[in-house]
C-alpha cells in the first residue's frame, strides 16, 4: 500500500475515533447531499438516530451544518448524545459547562407546586429546596416594596423541544432566544423567569432598568439564586428575568468575583 493511503486511512480512523456521537432530537430530519437547503434530501432520519460527526460547519441558509456519514444535517436539530442521569442532579449542577445535554426522561423527583399567589399562572413547579428559597426571596422583595411573580419555572424536555422548534419557525434558525431541549436550566427545576406583578417589561430587555431587577441582582444570591448569564454568556440573548437556584454557598461564591453594577 502506498504511504499516502496508509496516512489517509489512519487519518480517517482517527477522525472517527475522535468524533463525538450526536443524535437527532426531532421526529424527522432531512439528511442532505450537501450543506444547504437547496441540496437533495438523501434520507429522512427519525428521532433518536445516533450519528457520527465527521465535520462541520458551514453557515448557509441561516443553518449550521454537520457532516455525517452519507450526507449533511442541520446542527439546529441535533445535539451531542445526552448525559446519563440516575436520580436527581446536585443542586449546583452546571448545565452551561456540560458538553452534553440532559436526557429527555430527566425530571427531578422532588418538584413541588409554587404557591399560586407568587405565580402568574397555576401549576408552576420547582424542586422543593428552590421553591422554599424562592418564596422567602419574594417575601423579602415585597417587604422592600417590590412585587414580583414567577411566570415560568420547571419545563419538561418535551415542552422545551416544542418551544424551541416554534422559536426557529418564528425567528429563524439562528435565533438565540430559546435553548435546545436538554439545554435549558428550566428542565433542572431550578430556574425561574420573574416578572413584576403589574407585568411592566415582562420578559423584555427593559426589565433590566426596573428597581425590581436592581433589588434582585443585589439580593437574590443571599437566597441562593444567581443570574447564570451575567458573566460569560455567548450562547443566548441576555435574559435579565432568568434566575437560577444554585444554593446559598455556590451563589455567594459566584457573586464574590462579580462586580455589582
Ligand atoms: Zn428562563
Amino acid at each position: 500500500m502506498k504511504r499516502l493511503h496508509v496516512f489517509l486511512i489512519l487519518f480517517i480512523m482517527l477522525s472517527i475515533l475522535l468524533a463525538d456521537d450526536i443524535w437527532v432530537f426531532v421526529e424527522a430530519l432531512n439528511m442532505r447531499s450537501c450543506p444547504s437547503l437547496r441540496c437533495r434530501v438523501v434520507k429522512v432520519l427519525s428521532y433518536g438516530t445516533v450519528l457520527q460527526e465527521m465535520g462541520r460547519a458551514v453557515y448557509t441558509d441561516s443553518y449550521d451544518w454537520i457532516e455525517v456519514l452519507g450526507g449533511w444535517v442541520a446542527m439546529q436539530y441535533v445535539d451531542y448524545v445526552p448525559i446519563e442521569v440516575v436520580g436527581d442532579l446536585p443542586i449546583d449542577f452546571d448545565l452551561n459547562y456540560s458538553e452534553r445535554p440532559l436526557p429527555p426522561h430527566y425530571r427531578p423527583s422532588d418538584l413541588v407546586e409554587l404557591p399560586r399567589e407568587v405565580t402568574t399562572k397555576p401549576g408552576l413547579m420547582l424542586r422543593q429546596e428552590a421553591a422554599e428559597a424562592l418564596v422567602k426571596m419574594l417575601e423579602a422583595a415585597q417587604k422592600a416594596g417590590y412585587r414580583l411573580k414567577v411566570t415560568s419555572a420547571f419545563r419538561s424536555w418535551e415542552y422545551q423541544r416544542k418551544i424551541y422548534v416554534a422559536a426557529i419557525e418564528r425567528y429563524g434558525p439562528d435565533q438565540r432566544y430559546v435553548a435546545k431541549p436538554g439545554r435549558s436550566e428550566h428542565q433542572l427545576g431550578l430556574a425561574v423567569d420573574l416578572v413584576r406583578a403589574d407585568m411592566k417589561c415582562a420578559l423584555e430587555k427593559c426589565f433590566k432598568d426596573t428597581a425590581e431587577y436592581s433589588w434582585l441582582i443585589r439580593n437574590s444570591w443571599k437566597f441562593g439564586f444567581i443570574q447564570p448569564y451575567i458573566k460569560y454568556n455567548i450562547l443566548y440573548e441576555e435574559e435579565p428575568w432568568h434566575f437560577r437556584y444554585v444554593g446559598k454557598d455556590a451563589a455567594k461564591k459566584y457573586m464574590s468575583d462579580f462586580e455589582l453594577p
